[in-house]
């Protein structure tokens, strides 16, 4: 009987674990990207983070017992030596988390030009180029996980953010487009949605703006904010031995949010 239940307790270990594999998870520093981190890491993964504050990522670097390397993602033209280094010191990589993002909060009227093409370069520009360096090395390996974050904002109309709704929307997109040119190389893509997730972006979306606040909540059924590691442990799965037959989606993590009345 004991046999039998250590086995089981293997198998479940097993499904999930992630155990020497290397992850890069850009904006692993802090609010969302920290907590994937210290999933990861909690699942076995050597993890790298990257961000444009080197205080704040040699802290956090140290707390999760990481590596960390100062990058800007929208520098496209620094990521093929980026993901070069990171291969060269740490080791190929097998988990690609694209979690670095930026909101902006504005009517519509008062959105520049350079303020769309802002968002644009760092939620999605820069997201396709990393996606695009590390999944050339993950389809010599015949192997790779890619975790995209997305937004209730690409599954429902939210005003005045228009150009991270339309950032984030075009996230989904991409990720059904590579799936099927991924699939056959043993590379998996899925997204993630988050719900209203309490971190500093969040807050300060939501800060000075009480109905905005609280219209989120009323249709949220679980009726509270998710918290950053809600989100890490849904990428520890979808990157897992457990998600193997899973690729092309995206899952909202949001207490009902996106199903809510
Ligand atoms: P934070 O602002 O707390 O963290 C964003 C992280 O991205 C920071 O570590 C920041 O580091 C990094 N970053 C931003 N721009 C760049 C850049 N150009 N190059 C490298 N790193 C960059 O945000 P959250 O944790 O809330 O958001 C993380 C992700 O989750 C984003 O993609 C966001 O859109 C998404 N999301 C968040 C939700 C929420 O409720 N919080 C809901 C839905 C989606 P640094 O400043 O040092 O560069």
């Amino acid at each position: 009987m004991e046999n039998v239940t250590e086995k089981s307790e293997q198998r479940l270990i097993d499904a999930f674990s992630l155990s020497d594999q290397v992850a890069l998870v850009t904006g692993g520093g802090s609010g969302i990207g920290f907590d994937i981190a210290k999933c990861l890491r909690a699942a076995g993964a050597r993890v790298v983070i990257t961000g444009r504050r080197e205080t704040v990522l040699q802290e956090a670097a140290k707390e999760l017992d990481a590596h960390y390397y100062v990058n800007d993602i929208t520098e496209k033209h620094l990521l093929p030596d980026l993901v070069e280094r990171i291969e060269s010191e740490i080791g190929p990589i097998d988990i690609l988390v694209n979690n670095a993002g930026i909101n902006l909060k504005k009517p519509v009227w008062e959105v520049t030009d350079e303020d769309f093409e802002t968002i644009l370069q760092t939620n999605l520009n820069a997201v396709f180029a990393l996606t695009r360096e590390c999944g050339r090395r993950m389809k010599e390996r015949g192997r790779g996980s890619v975790i995209m974050i997305s937004s209730m904002a690409a599954l429902y109309g939210i005003d005045r953010v228009v150009a991270y709704s339309a950032s984030k929307s075009a996230i989904g997109g991409m990720v059904k487009a590579l799936a099927t040119e991924f699939s056959p190389l043993g590379i998996r893509i899925n997204a993630i949605a988050p719900g209203f997730i309490e971190t500093p972006m969040m807050l300060k979306a939501m800060n000075g703006d009480p109905s905005r606040r609280d219209k989120a909540i009323s249709r949220t059924p679980m009726a509270t904010w998710g918290k950053p590691d809600d989100i890490g442990w849904a990428t520890v799965y979808l990157c897992s031995p457990a998600a193997r037959f899973v690729t092309g989606i995206t899952l909202p993590v949001d207490g009902g949010n996106s199903i809510g009345f």
